[in-house]
């Protein structure tokens, strides 16, 4: 079965560039999960990453 993407976009306080931005995720639905697959900043790399309030909204899309 093919896999759905999901879009979203998410508002809020970006700590590693200061301001105040929107980022678009892009999800992946698979077998029922859903998973974050990407993210418009520098989610990952970034020393933020574990606390950033901004992308906390897109950990909580996915399915725990
Ligand atoms: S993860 Fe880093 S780059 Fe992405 S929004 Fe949060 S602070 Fe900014």
């Amino acid at each position: 079965m093919d896999d759905d993407f999901i879009e979203e976009m998410f508002s809020g306080f970006c700590k590693n560039f200061n301001e105040t931005r929107t980022v678009i995720c892009e999800f992946v639905k698979r077998d029922g999960q859903i998973r974050l697959e990407s993210a418009g900043c520098a989610y990952g790399k970034c020393p933020h990453s574990k606390t950033c309030i901004l992308m906390e909204q897109a950990r909580e899309m996915e399915t725990p």
